[in-house]
């Protein structure tokens, strides 16, 4: 089963986070730092994190951000105020979804397995165009041979659109993908994530238009015009 990094410094939120998701089955780790963390990250990768933004040392987005320098293990934020929610959504600091405290400890396990599963498939799918190859692992696209210089959201983003070609993607669908809330107003921070990946794709061919945009629906990954 799937082993999860808890990052809290209340022992209290943490006893009822381990007791949730051991009860779903999941093996779980407690550490109260962030350092503490990113430390046990490198030695012993966890298939999940929670992360308390709150913490003692260094706070979960600056923790976050370090941790994302060699791992896209996916990370779940706790957040104490609405505020800081703005910053997980907003920003792209590399945030998989977030609870805001008081939670209840089964919503957060429910989650942790909504977000595993959304990453499950993701990792195994082969995408089939020669144009494109996308190798989860190293968390790397390549077009046409040359390797795209994509940040996190900019890969799911295009992996998700390769994965299923000539499909239409609405806003709302694609931001699912990117683990973003689609109700918090952000559809449009698609339309630049699409822009910019539209812009690196040029590079390689500036007279390709492999993705497509569907005007009110969305937009699709169209092979006859890679
Ligand atoms: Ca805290």
């Amino acid at each position: 089963m799937p082993h999860i990094l808890i990052v809290e410094d209340e022992a209290a939120i943490a006893d009822t986070l381990i007791f949730a998701l051991q009860g779903e089955g999941f093996g779980t780790t407690w550490l109260s730092l962030g350092a503490a963390a990113l430390e046990h990250q490198r030695q012993t990768p966890a298939d999940l994190i929670i992360l308390d933004i709150g913490l003692p040392d260094i706070s979960g987005f600056e923790t976050c951000k370090q941790l994302r320098r060699f791992s896209e293990v996916p990370v779940l934020f706790l957040s104490a105020r609405d505020a800081e929610i703005d910053r997980v959504v907003g920003l792209e600091i590399g945030a998989d979804d977030y609870v805001v405290k008081p939670f209840s400890p089964r919503e957060v396990a429910a989650r942790v397995k909504a977000i595993l599963k959304r990453m499950a498939p993701r990792a195994s799918v082969d995408v089939a165009s020669a144009l494109f190859r996308v190798d989860p692992e190293r968390v790397q696209i390549s077009y046409r041979g040359q390797p795209l210089s994509l940040t996190r959201h900019e890969f799911r983003l295009l992996q998700c659109l390769l994965e299923q070609p000539e499909r239409v993607f609405s806003r709302e669908q694609l931001l699912d993908a990117l683990g973003v809330a689609a109700d918090a107003g952000y559809e449009r921070s698609i339309d630049s994530h699409i822009k910019s990946v539209r812009a690196k794709l040029r590079l390689v061919r500036a007279e390709a238009e492999p993705i497509q945009t569907h005007r009110g629906l969305g937009y699709s990954y169209s092979p006859g015009h890679s």
